[in-house]
């Protein structure tokens, strides 16, 4: 049986930067994760300067493409574009991306576990038994990086009600010279492209990821709106195709991030942006701040676990349930989405882009501002 101080589940971004924030405490540090890295991971791999700026080191090297503007569409008649002076998106294979963060933490002396599931976990005296297909791995604090199906999140407890996981569809596309060279110059945002949703075109080195969310929830006709996505884009010729689909959660748990020793972060916990169901800066941020916890407590666990409730409920909470109401909003009428968007797209596109940018959070008064906006109009 193997013994860390802190056992992580999943090596995604969540997993990883906890792990390397934790090993950078001196901390004793494991994670398990079922896959073998690199391992693909259905996701637009669009990076936002809030998360980018976020990471303890460069990660350039995995970038494949990054755009200072970015194009917001509405059909074919609405259209707006950002600009800002850093990159508003970075664009990434997470295969690459994830590995690259892993690797950083490996070496400040986290140990890796690959090919490894956590089946079950065990509450003894002083922690965590964790049996995993590699055998038993003991450890005080379990960190659930499992992303949004955690499994660890249920064999521990919570609740699975709470909960809105939304469907979204990525496909990696290579397309023919003349299609690449058109639609590889923006990174582009096609709000509609599916009912109460929005399509992306995220260019990457060699090919173009495109995919469609559907924000308010399950549609099931997806599938077909992210063909005539693909048709809208104009894309004649497909020369070869990948299709994954996956869900998101854009609802954060509402019954805790911490219970018996075991922290959520990342989609396990559900803090992917209600209204953009960007969920990677998030990732990173829970899983520093579950490190931070965890390494200030001195081994205390009712100590760490106030301290990330606390942090949690003090940053990354206020601006999801302000995002969930402006998505509700939003997604909810297309006569608003419609009237917001004519008369104020390029407002909102600005304020995206500064939450994007990390240079703004969600206003507060979020309902006063909306109503005064929306005076008069019929629904
Ligand atoms: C189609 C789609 C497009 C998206 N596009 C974007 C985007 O462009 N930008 C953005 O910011 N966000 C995007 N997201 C959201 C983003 O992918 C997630 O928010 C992000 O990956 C969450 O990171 P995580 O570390 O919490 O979990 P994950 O990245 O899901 O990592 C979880 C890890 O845990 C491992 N694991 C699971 N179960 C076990 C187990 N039992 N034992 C061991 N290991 C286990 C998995 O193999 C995986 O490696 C998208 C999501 C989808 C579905």
């Amino acid at each position: 049986m193997s013994q860390y101080s802190v056992a992580i589940v999943g090596s995604g971004p969540s997993g990883a930067s906890a792990a390397f924030h934790l090993a950078k405490a001196g901390i004793k540090t494991v994670i398990l994760e079922k896959e073998i890295l690199p391992r693909y991971k259905v996701c637009g791999g669009g990076l936002v300067y809030r998360g980018r700026k976020e990471m303890p080191f460069d990660v350039s090297d995995v970038v494949d493409i990054e755009f200072n503007k970015i194009d917001v569409y509405m059909g074919k008649n609405l259209h707006f574009q950002t600009e800002r002076e850093e990159p508003i998106v970075s664009l990434v294979m997470r295969d690459a991306f994830d590995k690259l963060i892993v690797d950083k933490a490996k070496e400040l002396g986290v140990d890796l576990i690959q090919n490894c599931k956590v089946q079950k976990i065990n509450k003894v005296a002083n922690g965590i038994e964790l049996d995993t297909t590699h055998g038993i791995v003991k450890a005080q604090f379990v960190i659930a990086a499992d992303g949004v199906y955690s499994q660890v999140a249920k064999m521990a407890g919570w609740k699975e009600e709470t909960r809105n996981l939304i469907p979204a569809l990525e496909y990696e596309i290579e397309v023919n010279d003349a299609d690449f060279e058109r639609l590889s110059k923006e990174i582009r945002f096609d709000i509609d492209a599916i009912p109460a949703g929005y399509g992306w075109c995220f260019p990457k080195k060699n090919h173009l990821s495109i995919g469609v969310g559907a924000i308010l929830k399950d549609d099931q006709k997806i599938k077909e709106y992210c063909a005539e996505y693909i048709k809208f884009l104009g894309i004649e010729e497909i020369i070869s195709i990948e299709k994954h689909g996956y869900q998101i959660p854009v609802t954060p748990r509402l019954d805790g991030f911490v219970k018996d020793n075991v922290f959520l972060i990342g989609d396990a916990a559900g803090f992917a942006d209600p209204l953009t169901a960007e969920g990677i800066s998030n990732a990173i941020l829970s899983g520093k701040l579950a490190a931070e916890a965890i390494a200030s407590s001195e081994g205390n666990s009712e100590k760490a676990a106030k301290m990330y409730t606390d942090i949690i409920e003090n940053t990354i909470m206020p601006e999801l349930l302000t995002s969930m109401k402006l998505a509700r909003l939003f997604y909810g009428s297309k006569v608003v989405r419609k009237f917001l968007l004519k008369k104020y797209g390029q407002r909102f596109s600005e304020a995206l882009t500064d939450i994007f940018m990390g240079e703004k959070n969600y206003p507060k008064d979020v309902n006063e501002k909306l109503k005064e906006k929306l005076k008069g109009l019929v629904f």
